[in-house]
């Protein structure tokens, strides 16, 4: 099996450039059996080798050479609360901020909102950057949802593994893009309820059908060889 730090590693320079990142903003994760691989705090993802991810537990301790992510813990926090969730992704995207600072929630403007679990995308209440009281607000627009914004921050996804949650990050940062090229026409004409309670019965089928194939037989994101690695690198 391939070191999950590599995947990490490559998923973290994917976000460049697929436009979600500039410089050492954001951060990524990966669950990994009780423990999760993080990107470290203030390095440039084109230099990062497999030692320079720390690993952490879920009591927030960490080690390795480098010290982990400053905004960890709403990623201790998402796999400590969500047996499903495997990777957690955070970014300053450019469109997701501009929405973000407006601290309002998405509409159902697009069917597609649906993806992320509910008819509206959340944006959490403003707390400072990798604070408990951010991490709390996070998880609370979090709640039946796979992203929110983050109030004059940026956006956050969370997936069963690393492929799922860069493609939600490219879909929420796109949806923030459309949604704002549509602001500047005019005033949205939203989805009803009953129209999005529709679109969400579909992706309830599709989701099962992707179930089959998603790691974790029992619906969670855990992966026993990814845990004995991680016990290693510990
Ligand atoms: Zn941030």
């Amino acid at each position: 099996m391939p070191d999950p730090r590599a995947e990490l590693i490559a998923t973290a320079r994917a976000m460049r450039s697929a436009a979600l990142n500039r410089g050492t903003a954001g951060n990524l994760s990966l669950r990994c059996g009780e423990a999760f691989y993080i990107t470290p705090t203030g390095l440039a993802y084109d230099s990062l080798q497999a030692e320079d991810i720390p690993v952490m537990t879920l009591d927030g301790s960490h080690q390795g050479r480098r010290k982990p992510s400053s905004e960890w813990r709403f990623h201790r926090d998402l796999y400590a609360s969500r047996p499903e969730v495997g990777a957690v992704l955070h970014a300053h995207s450019p469109f997701a901020v501009s929405l973000a600072c407006l601290r309002q929630d998405i509409p159902p403007f697009h069917y597609m909102i649906a993806r992320f679990g509910g008819d509206t995308i959340r944006c959490a209440e403003y707390a400072i950057f990798g604070s408990p009281a951010l991490s709390a607000a996070a998880l609370a627009a979090m709640r039946d949802r796979k992203g929110c914004l983050l109030a004059n921050h940026g956006l956050l996804v969370a997936g069963r593994d690393l492929a799922e949650a860069f493609a939600l990050a490219v879909e929420l940062e796109e949806l923030c893009e459309q949604y704002w090229r549509t602001c500047q026409l005019g005033r949205p004409v939203l989805l009803s309820s009953a129209e999005m309670a529709a679109v969400l019965e579909e992706f309830r089928h599709y989701g099962q059908q992707a179930a089959v194939v998603a790691p974790g037989q029992d619906g969670t994101a855990q992966d026993s060889s990814c845990r004995s690695r991680s016990m290693r690198a510990m």
